[in-house]
């Protein structure tokens, strides 16, 4: 019996993707062989994040890295560096910033719900350009002189989130900052695929990066990385770490520490609530290999088959089947499900809904629902799954 079943939890069919809500992306036998391994010895976890640290830089290109418990717990630690530095005062302080720098610029196009995570470390957003498009009122995206324009004394630096389209581009905006001596942050939680992003990003010379470890990675759903330069990763590391020990007996590995920069140990910082456990280290340190190594590609032709399989099921549904071709090769398509609602008599979103209720229950991608759209994403699914998801689709669309 499920193990979820067990506890009064019915599992779903997740045609929806990586999503958080859902649980984020199946983890392939070697990563969970890695979790169970690393469970059953300690090790000190500032060695582990050191070891992490070489293999992050390694695969990205960036000097230094960090696993978080994800990359909106890497913007927050990403932000508190950022702002607190090596400065033990200021770390214990977050998330107060009076009497010290706090304001990250962002573009007002580039608003969400995760910038609350840079929020949370005590910086205080500071929107520069318009939403003109989405408006319908202009064309003009944001300008790297509006994010000049907006730079104060108060100004720690600037936060960029990155879209395979965001404009302006996140060289010119590097080129700006620094100029202006101020760290860029840059969100790239869900850019990948493509596996170029890995290194691309961060060697546009930007100072941090933060990408999910639990999306297309496939490693714990509550793992990301903070990779970047060595000095912003080492602050992050020492408000994220447990701090209780004596400054006579801490010897911190200097890849990830130089204790010539501290003045004395820090207590517990703001990144403290944020720890990741030495088994969701080892398991995302060995999803990040596979994935970099291209070792789920090998997945993209049966994701394909099981669209496919969908869209041919549902040959006579009240609705039209489309493949949503991926921008790049290494990334995999969509099936985009438009639902006749005339001929139906219901609605995408009330077919979405029945969906959810039946059994078993179907999660479908909702993003275009008051368009009239489903979609299918293939990551979650497996070929034992898509007989029950092609009935219970061609049941709700006719
Ligand atoms: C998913 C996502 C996040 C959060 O990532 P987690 O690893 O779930 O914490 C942050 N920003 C963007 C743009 C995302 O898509």
């Amino acid at each position: 019996m499920s193990i979820f079943r067990q506890l009064g939890v019915e599992p779903i069919i997740n045609a929806c993707g990586t999503v958080t809500r859902l649980g984020g992306a199946p983890m392939p036998t070697p990563v969970l062989d890695a979790f169970a391994q690393a469970a059953a010895e300690s090790v000190p976890l500032e060695r582990l994040q050191a070891a992490a640290s070489r293999q992050i830089a390694n695969v990205t290109g960036a000097d230094a890295g960090l696993v978080t418990c994800g990359a909106a717990a890497a913007l927050t630690l990403g932000t508190a560096a950022i702002l607190a530095r090596h400065n033990l005062a200021r770390i214990e302080k977050l998330p107060c910033t009076d009497g010290f720098p706090n304001e990250m610029i962002i573009a007002r196009e580039q608003r969400s719900g995760y910038d609350h995570s840079v929020r949370a470390a005590g910086a205080t957003l500071v929107e520069v350009g318009f939403n003109e498009i989405i408006a319908n009122a202009g064309v003009r995206r944001t300008e790297v002189w509006e994010y000049e324009a907006a730079i104060t004394h108060q100004t720690a630096g600037i936060v960029y989130v990155h879209a395979h389209d965001s404009c302006p581009g996140l060289s010119e905006i590097v080129a700006m900052a620094h100029e202006h001596d101020l760290p860029v942050l840059v969100d790239a939680a869900g850019e990948l695929p493509p596996r170029s992003n890995l290194k691309d990003i961060p060697t546009t010379g930007t100072d941090l990066v933060c990408f999910s470890g639990g999306k297309a990675i496939h490693g714990p759903q509550s793992t990301g990385i903070l990779c970047g330069r060595r000095d912003l990763v080492s602050s992050a590391a020492l408000q994220m770490l447990d701090m209780d020990d004596h400054l006579e007996l801490w010897d911190p590995p200097d890849e990830l520490f130089d204790p010539s920069r501290v003045t004395g140990i820090p207590r517990h910082g703001i990144g403290r609530g944020l720890k990741v456990s030495k088994e969701q280290i080892v398991a995302l340190l060995t999803a990040l290999d596979l994935f970099a190594s291209g070792e789920f590609d090998r997945q993209l032709i049966e994701y394909r088959r099981i669209l496919n399989t969908v869209a041919d099921g549902l040959s006579t549904a009240k609705a039209n089947c489309r493949m949503l071709e991926p921008l790049t090769q290494d990334r995999w398509p969509l099936l985009e499900i438009t639902v006749d609602s005339a001929a139906l008599g219901r609605s995408a979103m009330e077919v979405c809904r029945a969906l959810r209720g039946g059994s078993p229950p179907v999660y479908v991608g909702h993003a275009g629902l008051h368009e009239g759209r489903l979609q299918i994403n293939p990551v979650c699914l497996t070929a034992a799954v898509e007989t029950e998801l092609t009935r219970r689709l061609l049941e709700e669309l006719s």
